[in-house]
């Protein structure tokens, strides 16, 4: 593991061509982090040297493709911790692994009357399914809402839970305002009453260390994406036997044992669930984002992004005009804020023209807006190419634009 985290988070930058010979101040890696150079030319790589289908083949290519595709499997099963590689689902990112899970484990568990605990600061990829389910199965969707300051507590959970309580899902990090939610504690309540949990940890696996078995969560899902890796691949971690009792979310090729009009039987995991072709570059570059995460350390990682967000926020609440958008305990990456009286909007397009890209709208979060009474945002999300440096320039460029509004 490397140490002088500071010294080294400057080299890393430069693993990003995206940050070669330009004034780029990435600040919205929570809507998409940029890739390193290992990510970019391991597609080149495959697509040009090493491309088949797989699970197919019987010749050399298609073999050597599918042992990639597996051992991404298997990295990605060492990344949360989980027990089994078959309990890692590849799908194309977060929101498909909500509504797999929707589909299948929860038309199956959620019936007339059964309850769903959701927290007010989801993503909509974590309300939507759940409505849907609800709408068709006439169960009953239940929301935690937050303190003032947007902080979450296990209190605001347990208070909604009932005998009628069959699902419990939340966010892990709230991508609109940051907060990070008390997890493990939530799932050790919801686990000691049968209920099941579900975490979107979108916003986590790029800045912490996440551990399935030490959460005890039954599903956690993320999007490689914002993990440095490519677009359209993403992950499904369910516990077995739940997986296993679990009617198939598609169908068609590679999900099935044995296929007769009369009936079909379907592939053991995690195949039951990975029908048709899969995303297979975007899941073998995902392995290796990873592996380059890991080469840099996750716990290094942790303490970079923890330290240039409080950096960030002390810059950002230093300026006069500034509202923060959420005072939370309890961060991850996220800041949130208002700038005078002005249309975010206006302020992310002045800001665009000294070229510091940042996220504006309610960020797929209109409850969290709601909760907020603000329709929008300017957020800074950070990644590991930021430093103290980039909130620096942020400020700076908010003192030139402040008598343009
Ligand atoms: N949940 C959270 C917390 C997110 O931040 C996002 C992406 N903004 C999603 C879910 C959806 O991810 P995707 O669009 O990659 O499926």
């Amino acid at each position: 593991m490397l140490q002088e985290t500071n010294l080294i988070f400057d080299d890393i930058k430069k693993d990003f061509p995206i940050f070669k010979n330009s004034e780029l101040v990435y600040l919205d890696s929570a809507a998409s982090a940029q890739k390193p150079l290992c990510v970019i030319d391991k597609i080149h790589d495959l697509y040009s040297n090493n491309y088949s289908n797989v699970n197919r083949g019987v010749y050399k290519l298609s073999q050597i493709l599918t042992d990639k595709y597996e051992n991404s499997r298997e990295i990605v099963k060492n990344f949360l911790n989980a027990n089994l590689s078959s309990e890692i689902i590849f799908v194309r990112g977060a929101t498909e692994a909500i509504n797999l899970v929707a589909n299948t484990v929860g038309k199956l568990n959620i019936r007339k009357n059964d309850e769903i605990i959701l927290s007010r600061l989801e993503h909509h990829s974590n309300i939507v399914p759940w409505q849907i389910l609800a709408d068709m199965n006439s169960a009953v969707i239940k929301v935690a809402e937050p303190d003032i300051y947007g902080n979450i507590t296990l209190e605001s959970i347990t208070k909604l839970i009932s005998s009628n309580t069959k699902l419990i899902s939340l966010t892990h990090v709230s991508n609109a305002i940051g907060t990070i939610l008390p997890i493990k504690e939530i799932c050790k309540e919801a686990k000691s009453r049968g209920i099941i949990t579900l975490i979107d940890g979108c916003q986590a696996a790029p800045h912490m260390k996440i551990d399935v078995k030490e959460l005890n969560c039954d599903f956690y899902v993320f999007s490689g994406h914002k993990t440095y890796g490519p677009t359209g691949i993403g992950v499904l971690y369910g516990r077995k036997e739940l997986l296993e009792d679990a009617p198939p979310y598609q169908g068609g090729g590679d999900m099935i044992d044995k296929v007769t009009f009369e009936k079909t039987t379907y592939a053991p995991l995690p195949h039951k669930f990975e029908a048709g072709t899969p995303n297979i570059i975007g899941a073998i570059v995902l392995g290796e984002a990873i592996t380059w995460m890991h080469k840099i350390g996750i716990e290094n990682i942790n303490n970079h992004l923890k330290k240039v967000t409080d950096r960030g926020l002390k810059i950002l609440k230093n300026i006069k005009g500034i509202q923060i958008i959420g005072e939370i305990e309890n961060r991850a990456g996220v800041i949130s804020f208002l700038y005078k009286d002005s249309h975010p909007h206006d302020i992310a397009t002045m800001l665009d023209t000294y070229d510091i890209a940042l996220r504006t709208g309610h960020h797929c979060a209109q409850p969290t807006m709601q909760f907020f009474n603000v329709s929008s945002t300017l957020r800074a999300s950070v990644g590991i190419y930021n430093s103290e440096q980039d909130f620096i320039k942020l400020e700076e460029c908010i003192d030139k634009i402040k008598n343009m509004i």
